[in-house]
């Protein structure tokens, strides 16, 4: 397992063609806005080595028996899919933020089930070359980006009808050694952390669409891949000088538009192409790999329930019956996320190529809820600390012989501790709930792992409706067929 040097070590090495601001970025692991990011992955590979969060953060791994990052791991029993909802609090809460390695994590699991079962379908051999390819990342413990939202062009249309076909990534040529693929992935979490990028498709298809129904991976730098960096709210807040107006200096998450400009993959990088009937089915175990994985937030959750409560304290608020009662609430609503990642983990079943898949429906159930309960937590965080705020000037004002003393006089709370403590927390907190870690806590929270809706879809399907009808009718007495 490499170290959380080692690490930013290998980063140095790649070279990602990154663009931010309209220039592309030489240094991408020094970059001030992009360090935060890097940071929390690093503490992916820092935490494995640290004898107290051993049993969480690693595990043996099923095809070399040998000890590797979870985050490499193919869970194989639902003890390890509990152990990856532990795993992505404990990373939560350490961080504050998203610590990005789950997508990878969670596109090697979905393709160690699909990749077995297009096998038994085609008689193809995509599961043997996939586990050697998952050897190799175990092996060097990489971070993979696991690449599925194309930019979809009109959500009216197929793939295969948009006017402008690189709307959804596809094959436009293919040869004895490989394939050339061609278009773009929207909102990449953590894509130039990483090493690799795994690419997935990310809606069902039919006949029609076959070119389009293609998954595979690459090393993060192989020519064509270019990588545009979204923004964030006060993102250049990380280029000044003073560090507490950032909130959370230390960590944070990015997002990326990849684009893939007629990028070669070779064959023994494939990992399904053409077979269309299963793309809906890689979408859909992804999905609900990923959706446990939001345990996360409740690890986000746990740090912004401890800020809350110092800031309260801070504020002399914290022995009014109705604070303590806010915080009991936000304290319910986060462990409500938690259960719904432990619930779905513990009902995890073994798939046939031996790899266990979350309870579908509850893992759906677990996100749904995180589109909701983190922005009542996060109004009752608001609540607690007040509207100092938001109305805080800037660190350079306190930092200002002229006005500095001022601030620091008239801004100051509980005669114990100081006012830049004070303002660290009241950061910390803006910063949570108000977007300038919207990677990390609520804009994630609502469309990271798919928007309410896909979840609604989801839940719908697999909700037996019929079976809860039958049960009511049986109690009812109702026996007859009625014809609505
Ligand atoms: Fe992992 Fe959570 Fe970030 Fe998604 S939002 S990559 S689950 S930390
Ligand atoms: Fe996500």
């Amino acid at each position: 397992m490499m170290t959380a040097k080692e690490y930013e070590a290998s980063l140095r090495r790649l070279n990602l063609k990154v663009y931010m601001f309209g220039r592309r970025i030489e240094n991408v692991v020094d970059d001030p806005i992009i360090r935060p990011s890097m940071n929390a992955v690093a503490l992916t590979y820092g935490l494995a080595h640290d004898p107290a969060y051993r049993e969480i953060m690693t595990a043996t791994s099923h095809l070399t028996g040998k000890t590797i990052n979870r985050f490499c791991h193919i869970h194989q029993s639902a003890d390890d899919l509990v152990k990856k909802t532990d795993m992505g609090r404990l990373m939560g809460s350490m961080t504050g933020s998203c610590f990005q390695r789950c997508v990878g994590m969670d596109s090697l699991n979905a393709l160690s089930v699909t990749t077995f079962d297009i096998d038994a379908e085609y008689g193809t051999a995509y599961y043997k070359r996939f586990l050697k390819y998952l050897e190799y990342v175990q092996e060097n413990d990489l971070t993979c980006d696991g690449a599925m939202t194309d930019t979809k062009g009109d959500r009216s249309l197929p793939p295969h009808q948009q006017p402008d076909p690189d709307m959804y990534l596809h094959v436009v040529k293919e040869d004895e050694n490989g394939i050339v693929v061609r278009g773009a992935k929207a909102h990449q979490t953590g894509a130039v952390n990483s090493h690799e990028i795994i690419v997935m498709p990310t809606v069902s298809m039919r006949e029609a669409d076959q070119d389009f129904a293609v998954s595979f991976a690459l090393p993060s730098d192989t020519e064509g891949i270019i990588y545009i960096m979204g923004r964030q709210s006060c993102d250049t807040r990380k280029l000044e000088k003073g560090r507490i107006d950032c909130g959370n200096p230390l960590f944070g998450g990015h997002e990326a538009l990849v684009v893939f400009d007629n990028v070669f993959v070779p064959w023994e990088r494939v990992f399904m192409y053409k077979e269309y009937e299963f793309a809906g089915r890689l979408v859909e175990q992804f999905a609900s790999y990923h959706r446990q994985s939001y345990a996360c937030k409740s690890g986000v959750g746990d740090v912004l329930i401890g800020a809350a409560q110092t800031i309260a304290e801070f504020n002399g608020t914290h022995k009014a019956s109705h604070i303590k009662d806010k915080i009991i609430e936000m304290t319910h609503l986060n462990e409500t996320l938690y259960a719904g990642s432990v619930a779905c983990a513990c009902k995890g079943e073994k798939q046939p190529s031996g790899t266990y898949l979350v309870h579908t429906l509850l893992a759906n159930v677990c996100k749904q809820n995180v589109t909701r309960l983190p922005f009542e937590i996060a109004r009752l965080a608001q609540d607690i600390a007040g509207g100092l705020m938001v109305t805080l000037p800037s660190d350079e004002d306190f930092n200002s012989a002229e006005v500095g003393p001022w601030l620091n006089k008239y801004l100051k709370g509980n005669d114990s501790v100081s006012t830049t403590d004070r303002r660290r927390v009241l950061r910390f907190i803006e910063n949570l709930c108000l977007g300038t870690a919207a990677v990390g806590y609520l804009t994630e929270s609502m469309h990271g792992a798919g928007s309410p809706q896909a979840q609604r879809i989801m839940i719908a399907r697999q909700s037996d409706i019929q079976k809860k009808q039958a049960l009511a009718k049986k109690l009812c007495g109702i026996t007859g067929k009625s014809n609505v």
